[in-house]
């Protein structure tokens, strides 16, 4: 086990003895023995940045010290219930300006996946505005190569599941963009994408190919998309499988927040150690080391750089 982890512990159960619970100071951790490896960010959205349709406080200024110092990152979101347009300008409506390619959704991901198998006839359990992510992918009612599934909110209705159970059967491809359990809703926590994937699979004794964060070749993507090997890259957010776990996996560092979907029960119960815990987003700039430094002043006859 590494030092942080092991220190992650022993704070953990310090604080277990003294409190009887973590209590809600566990483990802040901010950057201890981060920070030297760290060369960029892959951050959560939904719980991590924005939470129940509004920011969260002190995200929007942690997002800007990034650009501010043109600090490699990118947004990565297993959301399938909007575009990737919608989702920009619902950040931009918030104060964040992002380029296209710093938000990479799971539906950007599984369309290269799905062209790379030469699949472009999809049955969708999955909203049609999606299709402007999916590049030439059509979506399909009859003889699909694959079933494709994500968000489809309160469409999903049994005929539905079951036609994409039939099509299953009769051999079609069975991918998701996601496989996450639930999410927190504006009145609670809410069944995800992966609870009706664990369906279709129960009932057809097949396993879904998953696009989305956990998967591994998620991460590695959006590691090559901001050009940070993957030892080099945090990633940060809510949900201790799909972005810590997964994270870790691919060789990344892996950040929890305690904003969103965090449980401390989950902590105690997973084999899965964070790199670090913060309260939230706010404490990213605490994760910056020496290789961003504040940036000197330039002269007034220095050209700026590239
Ligand atoms: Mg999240």
């Amino acid at each position: 086990m590494a030092p942080v982890e092991r220190a992650i512990r022993a704070r953990f159960e310090t604080r277990q003895r003294i409190n009887g619970s973590a209590g809600p100071i566990f483990a802040l951790l901010e950057g201890v023995g981060l920070s030297e490896r760290v060369g960029g960010f892959l951050i959560d959205l939904d719980g991590t940045v924005i939470e129940a349709g509004a920011l969260i406080p002190g995200a929007a200024e942690a997002l800007r010290v990034l650009i501010q110092k043109e600090i490699p990152f990118r947004i990565v979101t297993n959301t399938t219930s909007k575009p990737r347009s919608a989702i920009l300008a619902k950040l931009r409506a918030l104060g964040i300006e992002l380029r296209p390619e710093q938000l990479i959704t799971a539906p950007i991901i599984g369309r290269d996946y799905l062209l790379g198998e030469g699949i472009t006839r999809c049955f969708p359990l999955l909203r049609a505005s999606l299709l402007e992510d999916l590049g030439t992918i059509e979506f399909v009612e009859s003889s699909p190569q694959a079933v494709l599934v994500g968000d489809i909110g309160d469409d999903l209705t049994y005929a539905a599941l079951n036609r994409a159970f039939r099509f299953l059967l009769d051999g079609a491809a069975f991918i998701t963009l996601a496989r996450n359990r639930y999410f927190r809703g504006m009145d609670g926590l809410c069944l995800d994408v992966g609870s009706f994937v664990a369906a279709l699979e129960y009932a057809t004794q097949r396993e879904a190919v998953l696009i989305g964060k956990p998967a591994r070749a998620f991460f590695l993507a959006a590691c090559q998309s901001m050009g940070v090997p993957s030892e080099a890259t945090v990633v940060i957010g809510d949900d201790l499988e799909a972005d810590v776990g997964g994270g870790k996996a691919a060789g990344c560092m892996g950040v929890l927040v305690r904003t969103g979907k965090f449980q401390l029960a989950q902590i105690e119960k997973s084999e899965i150690s964070p790199d670090a815990i913060l309260d939230s987003l706010a404490g990213l700039p605490g994760l910056l080391g020496p290789r961003f430094p504040a940036r000197p002043e330039r002269s007034p006859n220095q050209k700026p750089g590239p």
